[in-house]
Order: structure tokens, then C-alpha cells, then sequence
């Protein structure tokens, strides 16, 4: 029996996996994919938002603003690229400039610092490339970029760097309530736990209901995003919002912080919860709204498109809950990465009102070595390690200088790499111009070798998507 089931591993359920793992408690997370951060936290816009955004009073607001306010130690800890590079919501009209004067207010209230309504010429100060016809700006100093799938299996990681179990593969299928326990199914395996904790974003509705909880729901809500080469990545330094309008909340151009720049997202509600499909319509609409706000990008610089899929809850909140020991975190749409670290406080309150005795581990490790600290080594440092181990010396990826060594660390850290994706969510081979197209056999070779499996068995996202049948001439 453990202490506590997460059910999903995104970052929300990373957070508490991660703020739970510094108690003594048994802990386990299931996953149904074949790595963490498969959900809304693989694909969004990255902004670690300072809190003006909502609603005066909201869940939201208090977790978002506690949230961005703990996120640069947190980050820290765990070894995450994270920078405060400020954000700007661009307004087009006097009408624009008293919607910002009416966020700045409602960002006031929600207790963000520094904000302020800038006109043109200070905006182009910050801002050179600002588009033609933007006429004001609310500045939020406190805005900042991270990487959100990088910070999930951070988050995921430490956790099991500090005793949390790991379960991926398992789909929870069907959720039984026993007296003082629930267990947990999946086709082909079980976990019991005295609390339960729903993290299962688009799918949180379909969990609760599991425990016949039907007391909100959740839909999917399409992003579609552009993002351009590193070459584009210093065009704006802020995060360059759009001022919200009849039309929506529109799209911001950003840079990223691994040097690319980013365009996006759309917003448009779908049924589907799987269907993360771009639609020409959807790009375009970001092309036109992008080369508003921001003059000069290169939109031949693109190097991929994807879609994000937000949980959209039916209350307008985020679904926060208790009760008899199943907790949920639901609705949690953006700013749902901002907030993760507050969340999971919050949860960890829960849980104690819930009855759970928290006791301190005194084993806990709350640092994590970074992911990316071989590229931030000096040469010196780095012909050190090379030294001891030459595999860092053979680069994989050439778009993004990946070597060999760093390949072989992500499959063997916690939460390993399985697959050719999850490599290049961890090191970056494949993430460049050419997008895998030359480093991508290279990785299949070392999964296959590093994990002692056959070539054929290695799969760009787990289930079924496997790259090799067979050898050429056998097939
Ligand atoms: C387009 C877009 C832009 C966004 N931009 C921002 C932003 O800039 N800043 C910000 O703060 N927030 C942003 N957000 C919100 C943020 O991404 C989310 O709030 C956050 O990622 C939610 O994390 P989560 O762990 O709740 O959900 P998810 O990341 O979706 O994780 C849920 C996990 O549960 C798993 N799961 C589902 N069903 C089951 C099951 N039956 N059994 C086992 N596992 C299951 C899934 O596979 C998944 O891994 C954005 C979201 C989107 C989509």
C-alpha cells in the first residue's frame, strides 16, 4: 500500500510528486505514455506569466502570482533554464490603452510588482523591432521564459532522485474505492494508495468520474504555434503579447530559452483531446497577428509547427479539491506552468487537511545536476570530461552539437530517456534546422545499445511508432 498515487505525470503532477518526495511518504506516479511531460506541458508557450491576466481574487491569480514569484529558486534547484526577460502586451488604439490601464490594475491587485503603461517611444527603446502601428504597452518586469517540458522532468526526476516511484506505460482505465484506500488500474497493473491525486489534465474530468465525481468537466482548447531557427531568436528580448480584444487574447512572439523564437498560440476549441493537428488556417492567422506586434520576422526561418492542447475546465478556475482523500487539479490551463510550484503547495496542504501526517526526510536532495551543464561547462571543463570520457567528444547532433556522452547520460538519469523523442527533449539532438534528419539513426543505435535491445525495437514515441522493421535486405 503507498501513501499517495499522482495520476499523470505533467508538471503539475511533477510539482507534487516532487514538493511530496521531501516528506516520508510512499509515493507513486502512473503515467500513460512512455515519458512525462507528454501533455499540455510538452507543448505551450513557455512564459512564466507575472499574474496580471486573471481574474482579481481567482485561484488562478493567487497561484500564478506565488507561483512566478518561487519559480526562479525553484528552477534553480532543479538545474532548469529559466530567464526574467520582462513581457510587453502591445495595444494598437486608445481603446487597447484602456484595456492595458485595466490590466495593469487587475495585475496591481493580484500583487505583481513594477507594472507600468509605456508609450511608443519607450517601447521602442526595449523594443526596436516593435511593430509599425503599436502605440502603447503595459510592461510586466517579472515575466519570464522556461522550459516546460525540460522543468517536468526536472521535477519528475528529483522526485525519484528522492524515493518516487515512476509508472509509465499505464493507463488508468478504472479507479475503486475501498475503506481508507482507493486502487488505481490500468489493463495490466494496479496501485493502491490511501490518496489519491488527479493530474491527468484534459483527461482529469474522465479520472474524476472514476471515483463518480462528475461535478465539472474539461475540453480541449487547439494552440497552434511557429517556431523559427535560432537565427530569428534575437529579434525581441521581451515576450511580446497582444492586447486582448473582442477578437481574443491573441498571440505573442517570444524568444525561447534556448535562443529560437516562437510564435503563437491560436485559440480554438475543438472536441477531439487528441487531435494535435496544425491547420494552414490557424498558421496563418499566427503569421498575420506576429507581423503586427513585431516588424521583420523571418518566416523563412520556420523550422517547425505543432499544437498545444489546453484543459479548459467548465468552472472558469482551475479545479483544485478534496474530498475523501482524492484530490483534484483539474482545469489547470494556462497559467498552469507558472503556478506548477504554488500548486504544489497548495496540494501538500490539501493532503494534510485530508489527514496525511507529513513528517521531513532528511535525505532529501532539492538540487538537481542540470541537464544542459556540459554545454555550460568551460573548455577546460569540458576537456576534462572528455578526457575521462570520450564519447563527449562525438557529436550526434550537428544542429544543435549534441555528443554522444550527453546521449547516453539522458537514458541513464531519472526519468530515462526510452525513446527518440524523449532523447531530443532531453539533449536537443533532432530539435535544430534538419530537425533529426541526420543525428536520428545515430540515437537509435545508442537507445538500443545503452538499453540492450535490438535495433527494432526502439521507437520514436513509445506504443507502436517504431522507426526500423527490419534490415533493408531482408524486408
Ligand atoms: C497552447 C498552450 C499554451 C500555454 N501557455 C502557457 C504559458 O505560457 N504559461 C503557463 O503558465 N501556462 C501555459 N499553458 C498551460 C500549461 O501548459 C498547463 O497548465 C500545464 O502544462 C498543465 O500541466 P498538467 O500536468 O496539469 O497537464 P498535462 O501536461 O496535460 O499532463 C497530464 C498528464 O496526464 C496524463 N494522463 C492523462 N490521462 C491519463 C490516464 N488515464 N492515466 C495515466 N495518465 C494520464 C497525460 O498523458 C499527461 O502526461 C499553456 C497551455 C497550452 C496548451
Amino acid at each position: 500500500m503507498r501513501d499517495v498515487v499522482i495520476v499523470g505525470a505533467g508538471v503539475i503532477g511533477g510539482a507534487i510528486a516532487r514538493e511530496l518526495s521531501k516528506y516520508k511518504l510512499d509515493v507513486t506516479i502512473v503515467e500513460k505514455c512512455s515519458d512525462v511531460a507528454m501533455g499540455a506541458t510538452r507543448a505551450n508557450s513557455a512564459i512564466v506569466h507575472a499574474g496580471f491576466d486573471a481574474k482579481e481574487g481567482s485561484l488562478k491569480a493567487k497561484m500564478n502570482v506565488r507561483g512566478s514569484k518561487m519559480m526562479k529558486k525553484f528552477a534553480e534547484e532543479l538545474g532548469v533554464k529559466y530567464k526574467r526577460n520582462g513581457s510587453l502586451v502591445v495595444g494598437f488604439s486608445e481603446e487597447d490603452r484602456a484595456t492595458l490601464l485595466d490590466l495593469k490594475k487587475r495585475g496591481e491587485i493580484n500583487g505583481v510588482e513594477g507594472l507600468r503603461v509605456i508609450d511608443r517611444e519607450e517601447i521602442l527603446k526595449l523594443e526596436p523591432s516593435i511593430g509599425e502601428k503599436v502605440t502603447v504597452a503595459l510592461h510586466a518586469p517579472t515575466g519570464a521564459i522556461i522550459c516546460p517540458y525540460e522543468l517536468c522532468m526536472a521535477c519528475v526526476g528529483n522526485a525519484m532522485d528522492n524515493g518516487v516511484e515512476l509508472k509509465l506505460n499505464f493507463d488508468v482505465k478504472k479507479i475503486e474505492k475501498h475503506d481508507g484506500y482507493y486502487t488505481v488500474y490500468s489493463d495490466n497493473d494496479s496501485v493502491s494508495a490511501k490518496y489519491v491525486i488527479n493530474c491527468a489534465g484534459v483527461y482529469s474530468d474522465e479520472i474524476a468520474k472514476m471515483v463518480a465525481d462528475d461535478s465539472f468537466t474539461v475540453f480541449p482548447r487547439r494552440g497552434e504555434y511557429m517556431l523559427l531557427d535560432k537565427e530569428c531568436g534575437k529579434l525581441v528580448s521581451h515576450t511580446i503579447f497582444r492586447c486582448p480584444s473582442k477578437m481574443g487574447k491573441g498571440i505573442l512572439v517570444s524568444p525561447t530559452v534556448d535562443g529560437n523564437l516562437l510564435l503563437g498560440p491560436t485559440a480554438e476549441n475543438i472536441e477531439d483531446k487528441e487531435d494535435k493537428s496544425t491547420t494552414a488556417k490557424g498558421l496563418a492567422n499566427v503569421r498575420m497577428q506576429a507581423s503586427e506586434q513585431v516588424s521583420g520576422i523571418n518566416f523563412g526561418k520556420i523550422i517547425t509547427s505543432f499544437t498545444g492542447l489546453r484543459s479548459v475546465g467548465s468552472t472558469g478556475d482551475f479545479i483544485i479539491n478534496e474530498n475523501d482523500g482524492f484530490i483534484n487539479c483539474a482545469g489547470i490551463e494556462s497559467p498552469g506552468l507558472s503556478s506548477a510550484p504554488a500548486i504544489a503547495e497548495y496540494v501538500r496542504e490539501l493532503l494534510v487537511s485530508a489527514g496525511a501526517v507529513l513528517e521531513n526526510k532528511e535525505s532529501f536532495v532539492a538540487k538537481r545536476r542540470p541537464m544542459h551543464y556540459f554545454k555550460e561547462c568551460s573548455d577546460e571543463e569540458k576537456n576534462a570530461i572528455i578526457k575521462e570520457n570520450p564519447a563527449y567528444a562525438h557529436i550526434i547532433c550537428r544542429c544543435e552539437m549534441v555528443s554522444e556522452g550527453e546521449i547516453v547520460e539522458a537514458i541513464h538519469t531519472n526519468p530515462g530517456a526510452r525513446d527518440v523523442d524523449a532523447v531530443k527533449r532531453r539533449t536537443r539532438s533532432g530539435m535544430g534546422r534538419c530537425q533529426g534528419g541526420f543525428c536520428s539513426p545515430y540515437v537509435v543505435e545508442i537507445l538500443a545499445r545503452e538499453l540492450g535491445v535490438a535495433y527494432t525495437d526502439i521507437t520514436k514515441f513509445g506504443g507502436e511508432s517504431y522507426i526500423n522493421i527490419g534490415k533493408t535486405k531482408e524486408v
